[in-house]
Formats: C-alpha cells, sequence, structure tokens
C-alpha cells in the first residue's frame, strides 16, 4: 500500500507551477485579455493552481502557431513522426508515476486506476498509432495499359479538438496520437475542470514535438471551445463530451463544410442472461464484478454500465451478490492505492448526482444500497465524494433514461432474450453494452441486436487501442482507436496518371 503525498507538500512527486498559461508554438503564452481562474481539486475541494482563461484572441494565436508548423511537419516521412510518437510515449513511461498522480489529483479518480489503466493505455495507445502509421501504404490501381492511379494519404493541415474532464490525459491521447501520426498540427482545449493534466504533459514533452505541433489553449466552453470549433480555419474537429454541446460541434463543422467526430454521452445497459449463474464458479463470480463495474472511475466513463437488466430467475441472487461487491467497494483518498472509488470530478458533477439520488425517489425508483454525499472527514470533508448507488425500477424512470454520470446503476429484471433487447435499445443512446451469458449464441445474437457501438461480452471497460470505439444513436458519430482512425485525419489524394502518347480525342 502507498499513499501518495499531494502535490504541494513535502514529498510530493508532482510540483505544479501556481499559474499556467497556455501553451502555443511549444512555450508558455499568457492569456491575450490577462484572465485566469482556480482549478480545485475533487480530493479536497481546495484550488491548486490558477489557469489561463481563453478566449477567441488565444485560440486565433494557437492557430497562427499551428498553420505556422503544419506544412512541415505534414512533409516529414512516416517513420520520422512514428518515432515522435514513441518518444513521447516512452517519456510519459518514465513519468508514468508522477503522471498518474496528478491525473488523480486533478480528477479525483483513484491512483490505482491512473496507475493501472489510464497512463499504460495512453502509452499504448501512441505506440499503436506508430506502429498503424509505419504499415499504412498508398495504393496503385492500373486502369489500363496506359493509366495508373495513384492514392496517397495527406494530412488535413489544422485540426481542432476539444476534451472532456473524466479522462484527462488518455482522452487527449485518444485523439492526438493520431492527428500528429498522420502529420497535423492541433489545437486542443482540454477541459476547464482538468486542464492542468494536459498542461504538465505539454511542458513534459516539450523537446520532442516541433513547436506549433501541439497547442494548448486552456479554459471554458463557451469562451473558448465555441471559438475554435466554429474557426474556418481547422480542417476537422474532434470532439468529446455531452450530447448537446455534440450538436453545437456538429452545427459549426457544417457550417465550414469540415468532419466533425463525435463521442457523446451514453446509457449503456448491461445484460445478465440467467445461465450465467448455472455454476456458483469463477464465471459467475466474474459477472458479478461485472455488475460491479458501474463505479469504476466514479461512474464517470460514457460507457458506465449505468442500467442493469437482470433475467429473473437469477435476479434475486445476482442482485444481492452484486450489492454485497458495491458494499464492500472501498471509498477514499483518490492518492492511496487501496482507495477503489474516490472523488467526483467537480463540485457541478457533485450536485447533478446528488440531484439525481432525489430524481429517482421522487418518480418511485427503491435505493438499494448508497443515495447519499460521503462524508470522508479530516482533509478530505470538502472533496467531492458520492456512495456508490443501486437503484431499482423500470426502464421508462429518469433514472434509467438519462445519464448521471455518477457511480450509480438503475436495476431491473427481463423475461427472455427479445426483452433483454428490447430493454437495452429502448434509449436514446447507443455507446457501449454488456452481454454476460455462458452460451456463445445468445452472446453472439445479443452482441448483434443490441445498437451499441461497443458490445462487451463477459468482460466490460477494456478500451484497447486497435478495437474500434463509438456510438450509434445520440452518442455520436465516428469511430475513435483502431488503425481505422488514421484516415479520419487524413485525405486521399489521387494522382491519375496517363503514359500513353496517343491524344485524348475529344478535341
Ligand atoms: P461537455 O460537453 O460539457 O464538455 C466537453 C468539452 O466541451 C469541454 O472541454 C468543454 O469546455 C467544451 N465545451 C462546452 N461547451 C462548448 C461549446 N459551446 N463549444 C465548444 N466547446 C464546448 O461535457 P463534459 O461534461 O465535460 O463531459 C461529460 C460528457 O462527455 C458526458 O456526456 C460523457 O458521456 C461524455 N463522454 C463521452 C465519451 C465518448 O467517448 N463517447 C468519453 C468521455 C466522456
Amino acid at each position: 500500500m502507498t499513499v501518495y503525498q499531494p502535490p504541494g507538500t513535502p514529498g510530493s512527486i508532482v510540483a505544479y507551477r501556481s499559474r499556467y498559461d497556455h501553451w502555443i508554438g511549444g512555450g508558455w503564452a499568457p492569456p491575450v485579455r490577462g484572465e485566469y481562474f482556480g482549478n480545485p481539486t475533487p480530493v479536497t475541494g481546495e484550488v491548486f493552481t490558477e489557469v489561463a482563461r481563453g478566449t477567441a484572441e488565444d485560440i486565433e494565436a494557437a492557430l497562427d502557431a499551428a498553420h505556422a508548423a503544419a506544412p512541415a511537419w505534414g512533409r516529414t516521412s512516416a517513420a520520422e513522426r512514428a518515432q515522435v510518437l514513441l518518444r513521447i510515449a516512452d517519456r510519459m513511461e518514465a513519468h508514468l508515476e508522477q503522471l498518474a498522480v496528478a491525473e488523480s489529483w486533478e480528477n479525483g479518480k483513484p491512483v490505482r486506476e491512473t496507475l493501472a489503466a489510464d497512463l499504460p493505455l495512453a502509452v499504448d495507445h501512441l505506440r499503436y498509432f506508430a506502429g498503424a502509421l509505419r504499415a499504412q501504404e498508398g495504393s496503385l490501381s492500373q486502369l489500363d495499359e496506359d493509366t495508373v492511379a495513384y492514392h496517397f494519404h495527406e494530412p488535413l493541415g489544422v485540426v481542432g479538438q476539444i476534451i472532456p474532464w473524466n479522462f484527462p490525459i488518455l482522452m487527449a491521447i485518444w485523439k492526438l496520437a493520431p492527428a500528429l501520426a498522420a502529420g497535423n498540427a492541433v489545437v486542443l482545449k482540454p477541459a476547464e475542470q482538468t486542464p492542468a493534466s494536459v498542461l504538465l504533459l505539454a511542458e513534459l514533452t516539450a523537446d520532442l514535438v516541433p513547436p506549433g505541433v501541439l497547442n494548448v489553449v486552456t479554459g471554458f466552453g463557451e469562451e473558448a471551445g465555441a471559438p475554435l470549433a466554429a474557426s474556418k480555419r481547422v480542417r476537422k474537429l474532434a470532439f468529446t463530451g455531452e450530447t448537446g454541446t455534440g450538436r453545437l460541434i456538429a452545427r459549426a463543422a457544417a457550417d465550414n463544410l469540415i468532419p466533425a467526430t463525435l463521442e457523446l454521452g451514453g446509457k449503456s445497459p448491461n445484460l445478465f442472461f440467467a445461465d450465467v449463474a448455472a455454476d456458483d464458479d469463477a464465471f459467475y463470480d466474474k459477472a458479478v464484478e461485472g455488475f460491479a463495474m458501474f463505479a469504476l472511475n466514479q461512474g464517470e466513463v460514457c460507457t458506465c454500465p449505468s442500467r442493469a437488466l437482470i433475467e429473473s430467475p437469477v435476479y434475486e441472487r445476482l442482485l444481492g451478490d452484486g450489492l454485497g461487491r458495491v458494499r464492500a467497494m472501498r471509498q477514499g483518498d483518490p492518492l492511496d492505492t487501496e482507495t477503489q472509488v474516490g472523488a467526483q470530478a467537480s463540485a457541478e458533477q457533485l450536485k447533478k448526482i446528488l440531484s439525481y439520488f432525489e430524481i429517482g425517489q421522487a418518480e418511485g425508483a427503491k435505493v438499494l444500497v448508497g443515495g447519499e454525499r460521503a462524508d470522508l472527514g479530516g482533509p478530505l470533508a470538502g472533496g467531492y465524494y458520492v456512495t456508490p448507488t443501486v437503484f431499482e425500477g423500470v426502464n421508462s424512470m429518469r433514472v434509467f433514461q438519462e445519464e448521471i454520470f455518477g457511480p450509480v446503476v438503475s436495476v431491473t429484471r427481463f423475461d427472455g432474450f427479445d426483452e433483454a433487447v428490447a430493454l437495452a435499445n429502448d434509449t436514446q443512446y447507443g455507446l457501449g453494452a454488456g452481454v454476460w451469458t455462458r452460451n456463445i449464441n445468445t452472446a453472439h445474437r445479443a452482441g448483434r441486436a443490441i445498437q451499441a457501438g461497443r458490445v462487451w461480452t463477459n468482460c466490460y471497460h477494456a478500451y484497447p487501442a486497435h478495437a474500434a470505439f463509438g456510438g450509434y444513436k445520440n452518442s455520436g458519430i465516428g469511430r475513435e482507436n483502431h488503425k481505422a482512425l488514421l484516415e479520419h485525419y487524413q485525405q486521399t489524394k489521387n494522382l491519375l496518371v496517363s503514359y500513353s502518347p496517343d491524344a485524348v480525342g475529344f478535341f
């Protein structure tokens, strides 16, 4: 067991600046209007650093830097860019503990997760796209005896990326790795709740990335995000966040006739078929853990399995064992490696989750466990903690239909395959889903019938770089991860060449 020291105290491995400017053109750039805002840690609720409050002027400065850098960066060879990505990955790995603690401090998530999952995954995404780029080939088609068509992958130029607060570094790397690999320069706007982690990363890798290739402008959505989204100087937008904000981004992209990939909200179903309890074995135990996965990252995951659908014959048993697993969760100091459930990312998020506790009870959902703010006392008393919560009710309730983005699962029962799929699909969203069964036919049939971009079968919350990820319905447009994403950041150049001496013959 290790308890990391809070940043700013003796013995801490993380040192923040007291104030952060934007990261533009490979160095610090003060905000044009000179304004900053306080960044509190969810661990204690105290402000630990100030961050530049960006506006349209800062976005323009970042776009200037990106446009200056893009042509040379775009002309580098695939091998050179792959090297840059690999070096960033190595540098992150060498500072993994430091970045993991910083991410936990800024977001409130347990350091156990940032050490074992978030940071190693981010490192692997960089390595994956470095490899995918090297393996990508253009193509040549022989059209007839005298004519050939070549296809080249060219970068788009300058792209804009806007990310949320739930995985500050991982969300940044999901977007940066393919964009940089493809040869684009980037202006990235992190969430106002978690801007510092990305700035630490930019500073840590400053000598590895040519100036202007990666620019970070911090600030609020309407002040800094909107001008980036509306800019006529970006060739693509990539966004992760709420469905409502995604609509605004899509409108801005439509106005400028540029592509946008949107990773939006979810209300993911987790289906447990009766056969999971056929034996009291390791598989059943894994399924019970699968039920508890809603609390991972305090439920602040777009794919949080926030609706558990359990087949009637095993409903009482699986739910009972699941509740036992929930009651046993260790909630506490996110910087303690024993902690399983930490703090919510912001005071607003805490307020939103508490409001859903009231909404659920008012509409008749039954609280089986949790349903309140957790007061952890001492220095954590001001932190943003809620107890993992299980509601029981019916799928039409708001707690089954609306994204809470907290450690909250709403549970109901189903009878038979058809009802399971109907309930699973009875949602505006379609991002993730889980299917738990020992029957391979049920697994395949359910996996294909559920309208979601990612269906986990007998597992949950795995995010490998080489598996495509993205939403159906209101959960988004486009996919992330997987080598196919490289093409989202490229445009295809076709050279059509004739070496025939004969006239074309029209005029
Ligand atoms: P949000 O939409 O409020 O904010 C996301 C980002 O957009 C932030 O950087 C914010 O500053 C910016 N933004 C806000 N308003 C904007 C505007 N008008 N113009 C431009 N930018 C603007 O979302 P959030 O609350 O930070 O994040 C939580 C949401 O993200 C949840 O709905 C969750 O499901 C979703 N999410 C989705 C995925 C996925 O891959 N599908 C992954 C993580 C989170």
